[in-house]
């Protein structure tokens, strides 16, 4: 396969961010079947020449790459189990739904079982870069097949980072969790600082003024700030129900590899908290809200 081969290219999976992979791949030239759960979201990707099929297997059937960009492992678990019958052996699967480490190594066995080449590929970036097809792939899987899966990686991301030959080991995965653990960290942070000013009549912009250009100044703190203090919440770039999934993966991860994680596990405790007040479509930076009793 040469790196300008066109492919065909199926996407399981059409939320936030399958739905830009998805007409990122269509805008690469590759033919590109999509297939969501509610179909209806998908439907807008007819108007970037992306086909919608009515199942996951209609979706994979003569697939050069299936990409898998669900909700999380157990989904894609479910979806790929409805969609194996119809692989040949030797397609390949990009697998960047952020899932488990024990997760992966099960979709990993599926792979193996029906003679797919799996990549675990799970994607750092939220919905702009997605859109821009500028994510950052963190990628593990066999050397041999990667032409196949390269002009796919290409088509949604800026850059590929290799982290093994082998997508079993979830090695991209463990990468993608520590990455996501900052984030989450971060996020909470923020949403706690609006929360403690706005508690003791400090202005954020003073706050902001007062760290400007030192260490402690941070794009991310202003970015996610800014969708609170504009009320701009909507539509998600990263959804306060997924986050809390990843929240909690990253606290299992650190238990089963003997570390305590106390602000992981916080991070996922003010998501749950936040989506119970209603704030579970808003962006993750709504865990603001769990700092207060009264619902928002
Ligand atoms: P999203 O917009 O909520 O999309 C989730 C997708 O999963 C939808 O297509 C949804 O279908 C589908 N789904 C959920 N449960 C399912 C099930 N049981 N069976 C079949 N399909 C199911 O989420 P997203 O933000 O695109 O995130 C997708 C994945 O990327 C997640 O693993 C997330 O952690 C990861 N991720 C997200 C970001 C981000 O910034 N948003 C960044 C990096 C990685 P319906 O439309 O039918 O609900």
């Amino acid at each position: 396969m040469t790196e300008n081969e066109k492919l065909t290219v199926s996407v399981l999976g059409t939320g936030i961010m399958g739905a830009a992979m998805a007409r990122n791949l269509a805008r690469a030239g590759h033919t590109v079947r999509a297939w969501n759960r509610t179909r209806d979201k998908a439907e807008p990707l007819t108007a970037d020449g992306v086909q919608v099929a009515g199942t996951p297997e209609e979706a994979v059937r003569g697939a050069d790459v299936v990409l898998t960009m669900l909700y999380d492992g157990a989904a894609v678990l479910e979806v790929m189990r409805q969609a194996v019958p119809a692989l040949s052996s030797g397609t390949a699967w990009v697998q960047s739904t952020t899932a488990s480490i024990t997760a992966v190594a099960e979709l990993a066995g599926l792979a193996r079982e029906h003679g797919l080449a799996f990549y675990d590929a799970p994607v750092l970036g939220t919905r702009q870069p997605a859109e821009a097809g500028q994510l950052l792939v963190l990628a593990a899987g066999p050397v041999e097949p990667r032409p196949q899966v390269t002009p796919v990686l290409d088509a949604v991301g800026s850059r590929t980072v290799w982290t093994s030959d082998d997508g079993t080991s979830a090695a991209a995965t463990r990468l993608k969790l520590v990455a996501n653990s900052w984030v989450l960290a971060a996020s909470s942070a923020t949403g706690e600082v609006l929360a403690l000013a706005q508690a003791l009549g400090v202005n954020p912009q003073d706050f902001f003024d007062a760290i400007a250009g030192g260490p402690l100044d941070m794009g991310y703190l202003r970015a996610k700030a800014g969708l609170v203090l504009d009320d701009r919440l909507s539509p998600p770039s990263f959804a306060v129900r997924t986050a809390e999934k990843d929240a909690r993966l990253i606290v299992e991860a650190g238990r089963d590899h003997g570390v305590r994680l106390d602000v992981a596990a916080a991070s996922a405790d003010r998501l749950a908290r936040a989506a119970a007040q209603g704030h579970g479509d808003e962006d993750m930076v709504a865990a603001y809200f769990a700092s207060f009793d009264e619902p928002r």
